[in-house]
């Protein structure tokens, strides 16, 4: 339903991406916010860097997101804009098991609005593999990254800055070219990885949809102060006091909803009812 009143309701919001992003990101600001989301004619990017290697900081992933959305204003007439930045690859702490983080940056220029929305995950297909010319089991993981459905890069493991890019359109394609790769590779080898652009990728295109539909919710809801859009949680206070001598304890005491426009913040009682922290977590009663 669409919901009247909203200041963005039938307004024109700009999305960088190369990748057809708008169908995980159009419905929820078209549902939610009565909003257009536009894409942008021209973006240069590449986000190929962004999967091959470790997961970075997600401040950093923010740092990039916020200059993508910025791009839209290059291209685009409108006041707001939107842009995204995933990434994935393996958890230090658990190398077999890949991981990832999605970012979601919103802006609106003219009301000096800044949101970005973060979204970590467990479900994505990301894998990183290496194969010797001619492996019987290249065929197998092409498979299992979920082709054709699911796109994969094809790299040669002494010249990784030059993916194959073009003629991975069969596996018998894909296993050539991995064979071929492997054969002109100083070590031998060649690399598989999982295309993660959102276009050739069903399960990332799934989690972006998640992220889109947190971020729409949060801008339906407007500062009680300026009534700019996206009003909610900033972060949290600790302290909550103990059940037994009422000192401040590291609990959660409050969370904070605020307002990127004007800086309005209010604190919030804690979701769960809590009021008072569990004794054995309070450092008078129960010193380590
Ligand atoms: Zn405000
Ligand atoms: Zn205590």
């Amino acid at each position: 339903m669409a919901l009247t009143g909203h200041p963005y309701a039938g307004r024109r919001i700009g999305l960088a991406t190369m990748h057809a992003k708008e169908r995980a990101v159009a419905p929820p600001f078209r549902r939610l916010l009565d909003a257009e989301v536009v894409v942008t004619p021209r973006l240069d990017t590449d986000e190929l860097g962004t999967f091959t290697g470790e997961v970075p900081r997600p401040d950093a992933l923010v740092e990039t997101c916020l200059i993508k959305a910025e791009l839209v204003f290059r291209s685009l007439d409108v006041d707001c804009a939107l842009a995204s930045e995933g990434s994935y690859g393996p958890i230090d702490s658990v190398p077999l098991v890949p991981s990832g983080v999605e970012v979601m940056a919103f802006l609106d220029r003219t009301r000096g609005v800044k949101i970005v929305e973060t979204l970590p995950t467990h479900r994505t297909n990301w894998r990183l593999l290496r194969f010797k010319a001619d492996d019987p089991n290249i065929a197998k993981a092409v498979k299992a990254i979920g082709f054709p459905r699911y796109g994969v890069f094809v790299l040669c493991s002494s010249d990784m800055a030059h993916p194959v890019k073009t003629g991975l359109d069969t596996l018998d394609n894909v296993v050539a070219a991995m064979n071929r790769e492997a054969r002109r590779s100083d070590d031998g080898m060649a690399v598989l990885i999982a295309d993660m652009r959102a276009h050739r990728n069903p399960t990332r295109m799934r989690v972006l949809r998640a992220l889109s539909w947190k971020l729409a919710n949060r801008l339906q809801h407007l500062c009680p102060k300026c009534h700019a859009p996206g009003f909610g949680s900033i972060g949290n206070r600790r302290g909550l006091p103990c059940e037994a001598c009422g000192e401040p304890t590291h609990w959660v005491h409050y969370e904070i909803d605020g307002c990127s426009a004007c800086g309005h913040a209010e604190a919030r009682p804690r979701k769960d009812g809590r009021t008072t922290a569990s004794a054995r977590s309070c450092p008078s009663c129960n010193p380590k």
